[in-house]
């Protein structure tokens, strides 16, 4: 089978990370459990640079996350930087930390979309996942305010044991909110994740419930609300494409500056992460060897090396293959043909429902 090479083009989109400070504390957040206190986190003039870069670099959406964004008092500043780039901006937010002033403000500095995230779909199930009593209502709040300015809104649900069996509330409420996309992930088990899987994975008969009940409120909502859906992939016959592909279509940047081809990329020994301090967006993005690891299909062994898919899902998730076989290199083990399938799937049964107390998200210094 032919090789694709490990070629750089242009990244479509950048998830600029703020701040790990939140005051949620989410069990399932996917931030490092070692998080970045305020000292070391990039200056709003140091994003104004970072996003002029990503402009030139390709980068056309810039996604302003965290933690939560809005823990940043100059979170219009920076927005601003974003929008005078010529970036579309989308703003991932708890909501927390909003009021209708910033709306405004973020509005008149050129904001384009709002992704708000729930934990619940009523003030009981929300706060106690987030912990923090009045944040489903804030949201609420939020979500009004949304619509009235008239940013275009997504609701973003993380689903897990606890809340899969709500899925239709979930949808209803996205309807009821006015939201024009749904994105239904179930939880990822990184960062802090990883502490919560007894009490937080999903059963297979769970899954394959949420994939029915996907299917039949998309053709139910068609036109009226769009649904992404990114199911478990533990009970799945593939990986998806994560990130698209290593280094393919997008970067993050992490609150002190280093640049990552995902999220949870940092999980992986053996590779050096650069920081827009020391180099170039461009050339970490082009050059650097972290970057280029995983890039193309070079890279990959059997059973993707001959695999007809390898061009489809990359090979799955490279912080998966490295969390479970020790090798980032290995197929993903969410993947029927890998050697580690078997167990990676008895291990997701074992966990559903082998435990309910929930580790807390801790602030960070
Ligand atoms: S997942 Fe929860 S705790 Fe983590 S950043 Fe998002 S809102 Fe904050
Ligand atoms: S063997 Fe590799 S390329 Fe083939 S489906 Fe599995 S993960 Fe994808």
């Amino acid at each position: 089978m032919s090789e694709t090479p490990a070629t750089a083009v242009p990244p479509m989109a950048m998830l600029a990370e703020l701040t790990h400070r939140c005051p949620l504390a989410c069990p399932y957040c996917s931030n490092p459990t070692e998080l970045t206190g305020r000292k070391a986190e990039l200056t709003a003039e140091q994003w104004a640079d970072v996003f002029r870069q990503a402009a030139e670099l390709g980068v056309l959406q810039a996604h302003i996350s965290g933690g939560e964004p809005a823990s940043r008092r100059d979170l219009e500043e920076i927005t601003k930087a974003a929008a005078d780039a010529g970036l579309y901006t989308n703003l991932i937010t708890s909501g927390v930390g909003l009021s209708r002033k910033r709306l405004d403000a973020l509005d008149a500095v050129g904001l384009d979309h709002v992704q708000l995230s729930v934990q619940g779909v009523d003030a009981a199930a929300a706060d106690e996942i987030g912990g923090y009593r009045g944040g489903f209502a804030r949201k609420m709040e939020v979500a009004g305010w949304v619509r009235e300015i008239g940013f275009p809104l997504t609701l973003n649900a993380v689903m897990h044991r606890r809340n899969l069996d709500r899925l239709e509330d979930t949808i209803d409420l996205a309807v009821r909110l006015g939201a024009r996309r749904l994105e239904v992930a179930c939880v990822q088990f990184h960062g802090w994740a990883t502490l919560n899987r007894g009490a937080l994975m999903p059963s297979r008969e769970q899954a394959l419930r949420a994939r029915d009940t996907v299917a039949a409120a998309r053709i139910r909502l068609q036109g009226v609300l769009a649904i992404d859906f990114v199911p478990p992939d533990y009970y799945a016959k593939f990986p998806k494409a994560c990130m698209g592909g290593w280094g393919s279509v997008g970067l993050n940047v992490t609150p002190d500056g280093q640049v990552l081809p995902c999220h949870a990329a940092a999980s992986i020994n053996g590779l050096t992460f650069e920081r827009v301090q020391e180099r170039s967006l461009k050339q970490i993005w082009e050059d650097s060897a972290a970057f280029n690891a995983f890039r193309g299909d070079g890279w990959m062994q059997e059973p993707c090396r001959s695999c007809e898919r390898k061009t489809l899902d990359w090979g799955g998730c490279r912080c998966q293959a490295m969390a479970i076989t020790g090798d980032p290199a290995a197929t993903d083990p969410a993947c029927s043909k890998s050697p580690y399938n078997a167990a990676l799937r008895a291990s997701a049964e074992a966990y559903a429902g082998s435990g309910t107390d929930l580790t807390y998200r801790v602030a960070p210094a």
